[in-house]
């Protein structure tokens, strides 16, 4: 807590949010207690919704006979609980692992215990790494190219056809985008790049979502695409990010055999970190949401009160004692939106799944070297056409095997062991 004056303000909600990631500590506490405290005292509100919800939602599951609420999520992704099960389990079972990194990001932020509004707050002190449109586009390519030419051909033609819309400007959204390739046309990105290392990675995934697309639907009819509205089924969340991981890693291994600097190695690993620890936050999720099923279930009552002790449990269980928490972080589910989408619950484990099958492909990789290459560009262009499982054995992974979550939680300890090295 800072003893510093801080000048009161009114701003607009979207405006707060963006002050959660300032890189002063006090503006980031005052915004992030703003936000959740005022939605805290809305709380019955967001409870009444959700409660609603979640009893409509275990009345759908028994009219249609499935075994769990996760069920429509599980046929969504076309994979097995037993699967998912021992996703969930290894994960839980590594939780120390996340916490390890989150005590080495309040070292690196020089602070004796991160708080919860330093989870996404920049290094203070980091080196400037600014990047053009000109050295963006050298280091994507060149990235990609390492892993293999003819497998940088997408990045290559997006930005030769000039499809990537870059630049910020008045009246253009917010956030990136891809929109993919389809039967022979090309595909387009939207992005706002600034020149901060954070929108390299973002290219760098968004481009590797239309080389996911460049093969698949170069491969499959358009009903194996996951294209909405076409598709015999959406593209299932757990293989879809495939590309783009994999893009962020290839532009990662590049960076860090780019940079002698401890301080550049520390804002790189921090970033990686950073994003590959949403296998821990949407752990957080799913335990939560689960424990919101299970309460209904024993007769409890979702009531505002009730549903705050159920979220601070879940993200303790993942947490532990790594983030210090304000009374107001008690309100933090208040506005996660996908707890409030009626007809699709469990939205939240699919991002464990990506990351992790994607850091076990990178290993695959680095153990495999070029040879890795040809069975990956095949598992891309398969789309929708064979379940998650099959795309995993092309490439010789068993995502049923009780061990193959480890693999990839390897490579994010190999990051955090990195940082560690670094992290005075
Ligand atoms: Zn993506």
């Amino acid at each position: 807590m800072s003893s510093r004056k801080l000048r009161r303000k009114t701003v607009s909600l979207g405006e707060a949010y963006g002050l959660t990631f300032h890189p002063d500590r006090p503006t980031r506490e005052s915004a992030a207690k703003s936000i959740y405290g005022l939605l805290g005292k809305d709380g019955e509100i967001f409870a009444s919704a959700l409660r609603n919800i979640c009893n409509d939602w275990l009345n759908v599951c028994d009219t249609r006979k499935y075994p769990s609420p996760m069920e429509a999520s599980l046929i969504a992704n076309d994979i097995d609980r037993r699967t998912i099960d021992n996703l969930m389990w290894t994960v839980e079972k590594n939780t120390g692992l996340y916490q390890q990194y989150l005590r080495l990001r309040a070292k690196v932020m020089k602070l004796p215990k991160l708080g919860s509004h330093d989870l996404f707050a920049p290094i203070p002190n980091a080196p400037k790494m600014k990047f053009n449109y000109e050295t963006v586009r050298t280091q994507i390519m060149k990235a990609y190219s390492r892993f293999d030419e003819d497998y940088a051909f997408a990045v290559r033609d997006m930005f030769a056809r000039n499809h990537i819309d870059s630049t910020p400007r008045i009246g253009k959204g917010n956030g990136a985008f891809c929109a993919s390739w389809l039967e022979g046309k090309t595909a387009y990105i939207l992005i706002n790049l600034s020149e901060a290392l954070i929108d390299v990675y973002l290219l760098a995934h968004e481009l590797g979502h239309a080389t996911h697309a460049y093969y698949y639907t170069r491969s499959q009819t358009i009903l194996n695409c996951g294209v909405s509205g076409f598709s015999a089924r959406d593209f299932p969340k757990i293989v879809a990010e495939t590309g783009s991981i994999f893009g962020e890693l290839l532009l990662t291994d590049l960076l860090l055999s780019q940079t002698a600097s401890n301080e550049e190695r520390k804002a790189i690993l921090c970033g990686v970190l950073d994003s590959a620890s949403v296998m821990f936050r949407a752990t957080n999720l799913a335990i939560f949401e689960q424990s919101l099923y299970d309460t209904i279930k024993h007769g409890g009552y979702l009531d505002y009160r009730t549903i705050c002790k159920l979220w601070v449990a879940a993200r303790n269980k993942v947490s532990g004692d790594a983030i210090e928490y304000f009374d107001e972080d008690e309100a933090r589910w208040t506005d996660v939106p996908q707890f409030y989408m009626p007809n699709f619950r469990f939205y939240n484990y699919p991002y464990t799944y990506a990351q992790l099958f994607v850091y076990a492909l990178y290993r695959q990789y680095l153990e495999e070297g070029k040879g890795f290459v040809p069975k990956f560009k095949k598992a891309l262009s398969a789309g929708c056409s064979i379940s998650p499982v099959e795309i995993g054995q092309i490439v010789g992974l068993d995502v049923t095997d009780v061990h193959f979550w480890e693999r990839g939680l390897k490579q994010y300890e190999d990051f955090v062991i990195e940082l560690e090295k670094i992290a005075v």
